[in-house]
């Protein structure tokens, strides 16, 4: 009996839809790429990186869950880079806005280009993808906008004012953006992740170790973890099943939210 089987009805809920993750390339934006991806998204990833290593990475990917992946190289501190990077992808289901870079520095030493590259990349980026691929998602009547803000948009900790001014900011965009978006069928959120263990958290315990005086394990376990009555760094894949959720139809009511994943750190 070697008949064929009927084929099964493609089940996978993002199949059809167009999705870009900013910074794609590493960490928590890679893992929401390989969760839509998997969803049956095609997926725009872009991002810093070795170039061999990011084409190894988009083909894998392409293979891995037989949807188109492409990479766009723009600088997230760029507006007309953004722009340009938006226009070529086409026109846009998903935008997850997660590109982000940390500097830990006490205000007063703060270096003011630190200042302006963390405001132009984790805020202002976001306002430049979104005013951009909104009118195609509000015309389509059907999009999602998930901004990767931080526990630090909701609240703060010593060293880290440019990171948390412009959490904080995000978090704002987000409401505002809900709030415009709110008959047109697109939804925007905000994800407050706590500690994930990526190569941003992996750059920071250094900082930490240099700005507080402190051996690394202190720095993890006095610092990070601290913050989280879990004591455990919240997972990659975590963040991008709650980015997929938000994603989904049954998610179509929740708008305007920030979305906390944080090992419980601001229920304290
Ligand atoms: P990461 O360093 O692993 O990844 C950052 C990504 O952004 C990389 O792909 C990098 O190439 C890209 N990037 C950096 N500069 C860029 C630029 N100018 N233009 C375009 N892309 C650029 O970091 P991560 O921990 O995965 O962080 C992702 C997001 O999650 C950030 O916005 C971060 O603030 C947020 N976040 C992280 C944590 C955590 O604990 N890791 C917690 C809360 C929020």
């Amino acid at each position: 009996m070697n008949a064929a089987l009927p084929a099964l009805p493609d089940v996978r809920p993002l199949t059809g839809r167009s999705a870009l993750v900013t910074g794609s390339t590493s960490g928590i934006g890679l893992g929401i790429a390989r969760a839509l991806a998997q969803a049956g998204a095609s997926v725009w990833l872009n991002g810093f990186g070795d170039a061999a290593e990011i084409e190894t990475l988009r083909s894998e990917l392409a293979a891995a869950h037989g949807v188109r992946v492409s990479y766009d190289a723009a600088d997230g501190t760029r507006p007309a880079e953004i722009a340009r990077m938006i226009a070529s992808a086409g026109d846009l289901d998903i935008v997850v806005n997660n590109a982000g870079i940390q500097h830990v520095a006490p205000v007063e030493e703060f270096p003011v280009e630190k200042w302006d590259a963390i405001l132009a990349l984790n805020l202002s980026s976001a306002f430049h993808t979104i005013r951009a691929a909104l009118p195609t998602m509000k015309a389509k009547r059907w999009g999602r906008i998930i901004n990767i803000a931080s526990a630090h948009g909701l609240v703060a900790s010593p060293f880290k004012s440019a990171y948390i001014a412009a959490k904080h900011g995000l978090v704002g965009l987000t409401k505002t953006v809900a709030l415009e978006a709110a008959r047109s069928g697109v939804t925007c959120n905000a994800i407050c992740p706590g500690y994930v263990l990526t190569p941003l958290v992996e750059r920071q315990i250094d900082d930490q170790a240099r700005v507080h005086g402190l051996p690394r394990e202190r720095v993890i376990t006095d610092i990070l973890l601290a913050k989280q009555p879990t004591k455990q760094f919240v997972k990659i894949e975590e963040v991008a099943a709650l980015a997929l959720f938000l994603c989904s139809d049954a998610a179509a009511s929740i708008t305007g939210a920030t979305l906390s994943i944080d090992g419980g750190w601001v229920a304290e």
